[in-house]
């Protein structure tokens, strides 16, 4: 059973911070519930108020700012974004995670914003937008900060987010020109096992930048400088491209990792390089699509 605890609906930013003010501190923000209220269920805490966010408009809405960085409103659900249109056209592979996430009734109900603020090691927006150079917009009484991703997510279960600050919204840089993102997971239960995100740029038929991001495998998502270095100057469709991701794959074999129920550490840094490989040919067909 839940304990029992107040409901408030506030219908502004304001209203949201100023009842969690009200309440010196016994209260947290809620948006779909799917992770806040099982772990209230299972008495692993204890909340006096809970202020329910998803009514508040600064929090709606998915779009493409005048500076072309796509923003997604932190309640807006994974259904949503999996159906939106402007992301299916701007960042399929966002569209894409989204569909594969979780089942249809945590998609319906589950946030981004609720998704990143909870920081559990095994979400799948959190590897993906680390690698796309995503940013968080927190709002509180004494003013907004914005943090990219890896400063955001600070540990499992674990943000840089002060108890009394609201996420308002994610925001995504546009591609640059020739830029591919691709995501790629492997899951046997409910969460993914291990999952690889690669942003990379190709000019002249060569890989000019390029970022990976492996999540699911340690306790944070994690960038792997050296998985991209290896990228770095390969033939996007020559001979060098094998050796190349046999490269970056082989800087995958230090990565931190932890064993769970999907498998030992070892293992898990094995379905990374794996997924690497399929991660980064999906991320050259969007770049070469994109030429
Ligand atoms: C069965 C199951 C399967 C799942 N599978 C996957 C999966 O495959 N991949 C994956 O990535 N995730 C998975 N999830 C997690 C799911 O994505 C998250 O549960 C969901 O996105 C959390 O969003 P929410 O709106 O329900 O958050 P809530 O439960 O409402 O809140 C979660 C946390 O975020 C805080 N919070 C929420 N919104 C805000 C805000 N705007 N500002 C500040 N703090 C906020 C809350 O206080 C709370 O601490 C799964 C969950 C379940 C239950």
């Amino acid at each position: 059973m839940i304990p029992r605890f107040s409901l408030v609906r506030p219908h502004t930013l304001d209203e949201a911070l100023a009842a969690f003010e009200a309440t010196g501190g016994d209260a947290a923000y809620l948006a779909g519930g799917t992770e806040l209220l099982q772990v209230m269920k299972l008495g692993f805490a204890q909340i006096g108020t809970l202020i329910d966010v998803k009514r508040v408009p600064d929090l709606k809405g998915i779009e493409r700012r005048p500076d072309g960085w796509l923003r997604l409103g932190a309640a807006v659900t994974h259904r949503e974004i999996e159906r939106s249109e402007l992301v299916r056209h701007e960042l399929p592979a966002l569209a894409g995670l989204e569909l594969h996430l979780a089942n249809a009734r945590v998609r319906n109900a589950g946030t981004i914003g609720g998704n990143l603020a909870f920081a559990e090691p095994h979400s799948d927006p959190a590897t993906f937008l680390l690698a796309c150079g995503a940013t968080v917009l927190l709002a509180s009484p004494s003013g907004r900060r914005e943090l990219p991703i890896d400063e955001f997510v600070v540990g499992p279960l674990f943000t840089a987010r002060e108890a009394d600050e609201v996420m308002i919204s994610v925001q995504v840089p546009p591609a640059a020109a020739g830029e591919g993102r691709s995501y790629d997971k492997l899951a046997f239960f409910e969460r993914p096992a291990a999952s690889v995100a690669v942003r990379l740029t190709v000019r002249d038929g060569a890989i000019t930048a390029a970022t990976v991001a492996v999540g699911s495998v340690g306790p944070v998502p994690a960038l792997v400088a050296g998985a991209a270095e290896a990228l770095l100057g390969a033939d996007a469709g020559g001979d060098g491209l094998e050796a190349a991701v046999t490269a970056a794959s082989g800087a995958l074999a230090d990565i931190e990792a932890e064993a769970d129920l999907n498998g030992s550490a070892d293992y898990k840094r094995h379905l990374a390089a794996v997924l690497l490989r399929r991660a980064v040919a999906a991320a050259i067909r969007e770049a070469q699509a994109d030429a």
